[in-house]
């Protein structure tokens, strides 16, 4: 494949590390979020800057290798890293310069989002993100990124104005509006697929306070919240966003002591609107009695990383996914069944809210098909312990069989494990024929193949 002469040329154009099996940091630059992923690269190039990306691109290509891209390390299914190949890890590239006046950040590839909250947190602004603030800004944005901010502003795709890219033949671009149109469409959720991104320039909104936090009920009430949540949240002002958990409360503040380790079903709110007119927003869901309601004022960094303890990384995690159209009483029926059987502390189900801004966007506008779905629905098994593997991973395929008849049919591809071309296809629908065509303009030999992949046409 190479000969230790090629590999002493492609050290020598690196600024950054170049880390083999055998390196005393080998094991800690392989490992990625998911404790069940266990991958071992050839290679991981931990890039300095562009220049490593380009000739890691090159190298990768020239020698036949598999290559990786790693963002956060985040993914479900590990798809940052990968057996035997090259791992192109972006963690070094972490730049980020907010323009306040122009309302726009421009974020290096390797950023986390907690970085990116940080820097525009200071000017009072924030780009739409998800809702765990240690998830790579790459990969969340690449498939269409979903979050607090999402019914008022729409996905992070939405908010994306232009990036750069170290295509599969070496070259740097731009890809906007202005600039490669047909790689800026398919970048906006067809995932890594296309390139690497160096550069990602984001639109910014005023966001700094938010009224934010869990309203909690006993899971006794779970058919009843959820129907009520179904009717509320879709009517519900765009500044009010809330993703439903059928959850166990987990045993630390801020929780009451009496809920610790119960079961419940919950929604975590973020109102982004008029300080002044929250409550009026929040009348309806106190009028519901929780048991638990607890948003409060807090910055909105604070938010994001509200969870970031509770998913510390190492845990074990098998995940399943659904868009919803709706929510009949037969599916809460089964929901209500299958929380009752939640394995874990850490495991739940997240019904997150597509709708608002994310739908003014047209199913053809970007990669991310499916604008008329209401909710991205995700059934995650989690447990500290290697030994739940099995058990997690089987109630959370089991909850998504069960309700996947009452699904829109495809799934966030971002909330996927490796679940074949199918399903992949089902996720992109009639956006599949146009994001195969701008796959065979801009990577023909499918270099970038380890991701939710799109073959060329
Ligand atoms: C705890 C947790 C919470 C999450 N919360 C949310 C949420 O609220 N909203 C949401 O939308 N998603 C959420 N996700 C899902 C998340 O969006 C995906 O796991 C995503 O793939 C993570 O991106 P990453 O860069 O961290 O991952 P990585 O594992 O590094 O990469 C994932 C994929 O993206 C590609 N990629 C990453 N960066 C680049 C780049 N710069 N250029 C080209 N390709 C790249 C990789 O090649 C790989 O195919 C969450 C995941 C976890 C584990």
């Amino acid at each position: 494949m190479f000969s230790d002469n090629d590999l002493t040329t492609y050290r020598a154009r690196l600024r950054g590390a170049l880390i083999q099996p055998g390196d005393a940091n080998y094991d800690q630059a392989r490992t990625v979020f998911n404790a069940m992923i266990d991958k071992r690269p050839r290679l991981i190039a931990r890039c300095a800057d562009v220049a490593d990306v380009i000739a890691s691109v090159q190298f990768a290509r020239e020698h036949g290798l598999l290559l990786a891209v790693r963002g956060g390390g985040h993914n479900g299914g590990g798809l940052g890293v990968c057996d035997d190949g090259l791992v192109i890890d972006l963690s070094g590239l972490r730049g980020i310069r907010v323009d306040p006046a122009a309302r726009s950040v421009r974020v290096d590839g390797g950023c986390l989002w907690r970085e990116v909250d940080h820097a525009t947190h200071a000017f009072g602004l924030a780009a739409p993100s998800g809702i765990i603030s240690s998830t790579g800004v790459g990969g969340l944005t690449l498939g269409g990124g979903i979050g607090h901010l999402t019914r008022r502003w729409g996905l992070s795709i939405d908010n994306l104005l232009s990036a750069d890219v170290v295509l599969a033949d070496g070259r740097l671009v731009t890809a906007s509006e202005h600039s490669h149109p047909d790689l800026y469409w398919a970048l906006r959720g067809g995932g890594g697929n296309f390139g690497v991104v160096t550069s990602f320039e984001f639109r910014l909104h005023p966001v700094a306070n938010v009224i934010a936090g869990p309203t909690l009920w006993p899971l006794a009430r779970a058919a009843e919240v959820m129907a009520w949540y179904r009717d509320f949240i879709v009517n519900a002002p765009e500044e009010l966003n809330g993703f439903l958990a059928l959850m166990t409360v987990p045993p630390a503040p801020p929780f009451p002591e009496a809920l610790h380790r119960q079961k419940m079903c919950g929604v975590v709110w973020c109102w982004t609107g008029d300080p002044a007119k929250a409550d009026a927003a929040f009348a309806p869901v106190q009028a519901t009695k929780p048991a638990l309601h607890g948003p409060h004022a807090l910055p909105f960094p604070m938010l994001q990383g509200a969870f970031d303890g509770l998913y510390a990384p190492g845990l074990q995690w098998y995940w399943r996914a659904d868009f919803v159209y709706e929510l009949p009483d037969a599916a809460i029926a089964l929901h209500a069944q299958y929380a009752e059987r939640l394995p874990t502390l850490h495991s739940a189900m997240h019904l997150y809210p597509i709708d608002g801004a994310a739908q003014r966007v047209g199913r053809g506008e970007t990669a991310f098909s499916y604008r008329d779905a209401r909710w991205s629905a995700v059934f995650v098994g989690v447990d500290p312990d290697p030994k739940n593997a099995a058990v997690i991973s089987n109630w959370a395929r089991d909850y998504q069989t069960a309700l996947h008849p009452y699904s829109a049919g495809g799934a966030y591809v971002n909330f996927m494990m490796d679940e074949g071309a199918d399903r992949v296809k089902a996720s992109f629908r009639d956006n599949y024929p146009r994001l195969a065509a701008v796959k065979r303009s801009y990577d023909p030999g499918n270099l970038f193949r380890v991701n939710q992949n799109i073959r060329p046409a």
